[in-house]
This record gives structure tokens, sequence and C-alpha cells, in this order.
């Protein structure tokens, strides 16, 4: 039970309140009940007050001091008050008892002394509340003549404790109905407050792959739970847009793939139907098929490291290299690939351009934008490749003299499988096709180093590719 925020919260809040309860009782009983004794104890100060007024009257009026004692007594009226008056040597004089009262007595052993006054409880045959009484007692000398009386006044605590006692019940009664009204009405404002979790909780578990289009419901958008429904509901976003690039991957890299396994399959068809044929003609369908095994294998390798560039596990394997000593190692590499159109590469690159990186990972970089250079570039044409330094960064610009690259497909180039002429490029044979990750992978390179990639410029003289990558500070 405990284990239900609701429970713990409602246990809380009785737990607060009983607390505060009790001690507000506590407090209130504690001062009423001192309220009641001072009170009680002042009547009695009153009664000794007027006793000793009247014996000094009737002392001055010529009286013994027995007779003084008596008439003392006889001409009050004390309805509640029991009252006794001794001479110093303690005995009795007179006294005065209402009908069940405890009669008033003296302390032992009483302080001569002490003229001030002495109160204490008393308690009468049977040690019970109803008989016990508070008594006053004080010495008093009254002059003229010097005559010294010691005066017991005592009154029943019968009243107060009564009203003490109904105050405790009043209490005993209240403070655990006033608990439980508390319990239940926190119990259900809990339990209303947190509808919403349950509800959240209750749509968050029916959200699967398959429907990650649903949201949770936010019951209102500026409260704590509203908010934690919003941050929910925008990482459900994020989650469906992940998923989606996901399948959309998933069904490009199969369209892809399936078209070099037809070409591949129908060459063995056609080239198997007649028991025999020509060795040149053999040759020409093995050619086919290497040169579409040798496709799909670019294909395969270049999803691999997309997959592996997602997933973050192609860790960089940086080290120290000359960069301008792996831009001309990779002009040349392609330098077959230009022969063969007839196309001259020309570098320009500053030397000396220690850089600190993937090595391997920057010149797939470099191949793929002077691969793309060389693709788009007419025979005849020329294939510019340039490395400066500049505000701490290396620029590499790859510039071709190829027909460029349509305005409204320049901002899309960079992205998974796309290809502009993608009927061209998907059935062409050889060299001339890609399957549109080139610059994807290109541009995660750059990114992955902390710099960037970037179309600088593309009509129909030609295309400006330009990467930008951190240079060390020392040099
Ligand atoms: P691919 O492997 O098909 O070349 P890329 O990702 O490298 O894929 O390029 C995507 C598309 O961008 C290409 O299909 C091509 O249409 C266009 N493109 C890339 N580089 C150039 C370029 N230098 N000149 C013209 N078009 C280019």
């Amino acid at each position: 039970m405990l284990d239900s925020v609701r429970s713990r919260l409602t246990l809380w809040y009785t737990g607060v309140l009983a607390l505060v309860l009790i001690l507000f009782s506590v407090s209130v009983y504690g001062l009423l009940a001192r309220q009641l004794y001072r009170r009680l104890e002042g009547g009695l100060y009153t009664t000794i007050e007027g006793t000793a007024r009247l014996l000094t009257q009737e002392r001055q009026e010529g009286e013994s001091e027995r007779e003084a004692a008596h008439s003392a007594l006889t001409e009050q009226y004390f309805p509640h008050h029991a009252v006794a008056i001794f001479d110093e040597q303690e005995h009795l004089l007179a006294a005065h008892t209402p009908p069940g009262s405890v009669p008033a007595r003296l302390l032992t052993p009483w302080q001569q002394a002490s003229t001030r006054p002495l109160f204490f409880t008393a308690t009468g045959k049977q040690a019970t509340a109803k008989g016990a009484a508070r008594v006053t007692v004080q010495r008093v000398v009254v002059v003229p003549p010097q005559t010294p009386y010691i005066i017991a006044v005592s009154q029943s605590l019968e009243t107060v404790t009564a009203e003490l006692a109904l105050l405790r019940h009043i209490f005993a009664g209240t403070v655990p109905l006033a608990l439980m009204v508390a319990g239940i009405g926190g119990w259900f404002l809990a339990r209303t407050s947190l509808a919403p979790v349950v509800e959240m909780a209750d749509s968050a578990q029916r959200i699967s792959v398959e429907n990650l289009a649903q949201r949770l419901p936010i019951a209102n958008p500026r409260d704590e739970l509203g908010q934690l429904a919003a941050t929910f509901n925008a990482l459900l976003a994020r989650l469906e847009a992940s998923f989606a690039q996901q399948r959309q991957f998933m069904a490009d890299a199969s369209h892809e793939l399936r078209t070099p396994l037809a070409v591949m399959h129908t060459t063995a068809d056609v080239t198997l139907q007649r028991p025999s044929r020509e060795e040149s003609e053999y040759r020409e369908a093995l050619a086919i098929i290497g040169q579409q095994t040798q496709r799909l294998t670019r294909l395969v390798v270049e999803m691999f490291t997309l997959a592996y560039a997602d997933a973050g596990q192609r860790p960089l394997h940086l080290q120290a290299f000359y960069l301008d000593e792996l831009l001309t190692e990779t002009a040349r590499a392609a330098q077959v690939l230009a022969a063969r159109k007839n196309v001259a590469i020309v570098t320009a690159l500053v030397p000396e351009a220690l850089c600190y990186g993937d090595e391997e990972l920057l010149r797939q970089m470099i191949l793929n934008l002077l691969e793309n250079a060389i693709k788009y570039t007419p025979p005849d044409g020329q294939v510019q490749m340039t490395l400066v330094r500049q505000n701490g960064q290396y620029r590499i610009t790859v510039t071709d003299t190829g027909g460029g690259i349509p305005v409204d497909a320049q901002s899309h180039i960079f992205e998974r499988f796309y290809r502009v002429d993608k009927a061209r490029s998907r059935t062409a044979i050889g060299h001339g096709s890609g399957a549109g990750l080139g610059l994807a992978i290109a541009r995660w390179i750059a990114h992955a180093h902390n710099g960037a990639l970037t179309l600088a410029h593309s009509d129909a003289t030609g295309s400006v590719f330009v990467a930008a990558l951190p240079a060390p500070a020392f040099r």
C-alpha cells in the first residue's frame, strides 16, 4: 500500500495535520488550565484580603482576638470558599465551611515568618479530584493593636476539573474526527491530482513502434504534469522521426539492392536460355555480372559505413598527418578514372598542412568529391582541387566544369539515396552509377571532424564543393 504515491501523500498529510492538532490541543488545554487556576487563586486571595480588613476593623472596635475572628467570618458571605482563622500558635479561632466543601486547613510545617501567601492543593478524605481543593494560607498582622493571624481559605477544584475534563472530551472527540475527514479528503484529493499521471501511464503503455504517432493527453499544458506530458510527447516526436528515417533508409536500401540483383539474374537467365553460346557472349555476361557485383559491394560498404555512423559505433582513429599529401595521393588514385574521360585534375595545395584526424575517412571524403566531379564532368573537362589555410581552418575546394546541379535539387544532394537523375543512375552500368550515398557519407565525415561540407556554388559552368576542417593551432 505504501508503494502508491497516493497513500504516501495521504499519510504524510494526515500525519502532519495530527501533529498540528495535538500541539494545538495541548497548548489550548495548558493555557486554559493555567487561566482557571489563576482566576481561582485570585478569588482566594481576595477573600484573605477581605477577611484581614474585617479583622482590623473588629480589633479596632475593641473586640478580643477570638471575637474579632468570629465576627470577620459571620459578616462575610462566602458561597464557595471555606475559611479558617488561626492564632500565631496555629490554634483554630474560627472557621466557616460551606456544605460539601473541604475545610480550610494549614500546611504542616507552616513557615511562621512568611507573610507571603502560600498556595497548595489539598485532597479530601478520598484522594479524588472531586474532593480536592486549592488552598491559600497567609500570615497577616493586624495593626493596631499588633495581632498576628493566620488565615487559610480553600475552594473545591470540582468546577475547574469538570471544565478541563469537558475540554479533554471535546478534543478527544473532535481531533480523531478531523483527522478522519482530512484523511478521506486527502485521499480523494491525491487521487484526483494523480489521475492525469495514471491516464498518461495507460496511454504510454499503449504506444509501441506500430503507433508512434500517438501522443499523451495534456490536461493543462501550464502545470507540472502538463509539462511532463509535453516533454514526453516531444520525445515521441523525435523517436517517430528517427524511426521514419530508418524505415525510409531500409526501403531505399532494398530498392537499390534489387536493381543490380535483377540485372545479374536476367543476364544469367538470358545467357543460359540457349544450350551453347559463343565464348564472347559468356564473357560479356560475366563482365556484366562482375560490374553489378562491384556495384553491390560498394553499396553494401557505404550502407555499412552509414549504419555504423548512425549507431555512433564508428570511432575516429585520430592521428597526425599532412593533409596536402593525402590530397595528392587521392588525386593520383582518381587520375585513373579521369584519364578514361580525358579529364584533367589540377591541384593547388598549401604545403606541410599538418592535420589531426582519421586519415582513412578523410581519404574517402575527398575521393567521393573527386569521383563525383569527374563523373559529372564531360570529356576533356577539368577538375580543380585546392587547399588553403584560413582563419584556423583548412578549406578544401573541389571545382568541376560539369553541367551543374539543378537549383531545386541543390538542397537535397546531401540526403541519403538522393540522385538528381534517378532513372539514369540506377540503370547505368559501371562506374557511372552511384546509389546517392556518397555525399551523405562525405558530409558525415566532415561533421565527425567538427568540420563542414557544403556546395558553395553550382551552375551550367560547373560545381564547387567546399570542405572545411579545423586546423591545429601549431604550425
Ligand atoms: P552518387 O553516388 O549518385 O554520386 P552522391 O551522394 O555522391 O551520389 O551525389 C548525389 C547526387 O548529387 C548525384 O546523384 C548527382 O546528381 C549530384 N551531384 C553530386 N556531385 C555532383 C557534381 N560534381 N556535379 C553535378 N552533380 C553532382
